[in-house]
């Protein structure tokens, strides 16, 4: 039987992994990525030894990704953040962050009933089916099942952390709260030497079992066969036709819709994605001005900071003195469960 042709479109880590799986499962495949480079948001830059990601990247150990990778045998190395060292930052000073009963009961940013409600409610977290929230946003969750102003602050900001969203009024509360739900269950893994390891480790995988990986090559439209919806392949730029059984796009919202032009589901998807915009900051430091402060999440405005090389080897001989901050300003109006699309 003649193998499956596929065209994947986006060599970002989702384009990736898919063209890997299915060469893997007997597929022909061929991806077709517009930049010179493989990655994506999944790049890392090394500057003076210091290994920088796109903006902070933390690998939820309970999510998807993770099982994924696993299943191409790609085994992350890494470090989980220490639960010591960290702090709510309120109007510019540190305070003990509650991780756990003794860092609640001894923090200050939270009144005794304020305790009691996040102890309520973090208790009851792995317990809520998510998948029945509907269309209920972020914000009403927060309102309806907390009655204190400090216990709701700190739950917005767990859940500002883990989503990258900070516009609450939007943020579906069933994709927030299963975020927070992984998060909690099993924390996240910062990638020793960045993200652009699982990138080299995935498209070697993908190399191995015969997909072939095109840089410089931008699709400009999804063929159809005439008269039907049938795939015919994928055009470049400059016109030449590619065939194909069937084609994986692996792009944003935007990018997507575009080379379905005529698709109004995709037309609405994109028009109604609005992305989340994020200013990040990142440092390489000889030493840390407090080496016992690593990781800082704001109670009164969406941002946070967060010393990665403390957990992961991402600055030079191994040291700890690479560390990163940033600030976002999330918005988003889907409640679909694309927390991160970022
Ligand atoms: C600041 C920041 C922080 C993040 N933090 C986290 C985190 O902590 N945890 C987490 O799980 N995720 C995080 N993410 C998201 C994560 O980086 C992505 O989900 C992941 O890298 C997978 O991306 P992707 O493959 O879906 O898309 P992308 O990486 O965006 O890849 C899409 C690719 O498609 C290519 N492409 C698009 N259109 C075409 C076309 N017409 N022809 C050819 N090529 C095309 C693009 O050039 C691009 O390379 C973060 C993202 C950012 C920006």
């Amino acid at each position: 039987m003649q193998a499956m042709k596929v065209a994947v479109v986006g060599g970002g880590l989702g384009g990736l992994t898919t063209a890997a799986l299915l060469a893997r499962g007997g597929c022909e495949v061929t991806l077709y990525e517009r930049s010179k480079h493989l990655g994506g948001r999944a790049r890392t830059t090394e500057v003076a030894g210091f290994r920088f990601n796109l903006g902070p990247h933390a690998l939820y150990r309970a999510g998807a990704a993770l099982r994924v990778l696993e299943r191409l045998g790609v085994k992350p190395t890494g470090g989980v953040p220490a639960q010591t060292g960290s702090h709510a930052l309120v109007a510019g000073r540190l305070h003990t962050l509650p991780r756990g009963a003794v860092t609640l009961m001894t923090t200050d940013v939270l009144s005794l009933a304020g305790k009691l409600e996040v102890a309520r409610v973090l208790a009851g977290l792995a317990r809520i089916d998510t998948q029945t929230l509907g269309a209920l946003s972020m914000r009403e969750w927060l309102e309806t099942r907390l009655t204190r102003k400090d216990s709701r602050a700190l739950i917005a900001a767990l859940i500002r952390v883990s989503t990258y969203c900070a516009d609450l009024e939007v943020l579906s509360a069933g994709a927030a709260l299963k975020q927070l739900q992984l998060a909690i269950a099993a924390n996240v893994l910062y990638v020793d030497g960045g993200w652009s390891t699982l990138v080299d480790a995935v498209e070697r995988v993908g190399r191995e079992a015969g997909a072939r990986l095109e840089l410089s090559a931008r699709v400009d439209a999804v063929v159809l066969q005439e008269g039907s919806e049938r795939v015919e392949g994928v055009r470049l730029v400059g016109g030449a036709v590619r065939g194909a059984d069937a084609v994986v796009l692996a792009g944003s919202p935007a990018d997507v819709a575009a080379l379905l032009p005529g698709d109004a589901v995709l037309a609405r998807e994109a028009r109604e994605a609005v992305p989340v915009q994020a200013a990040t900051l990142e440092l390489g430091l000889s030493a840390l001005p407090r080496p016992e402060a690593l990781f800082a999440l704001g109670l009164d405005g969406p941002w946070y900071a967060s010393v990665h090389s403390a957990a992961a080897k991402l600055a030079p001989g191994g040291g700890r003195w690479c560390t990163w901050r940033s600030t976002w300003v999330g918005r988003t109006r889907r409640r679909a469960s694309r927390s991160w699309k970022p």
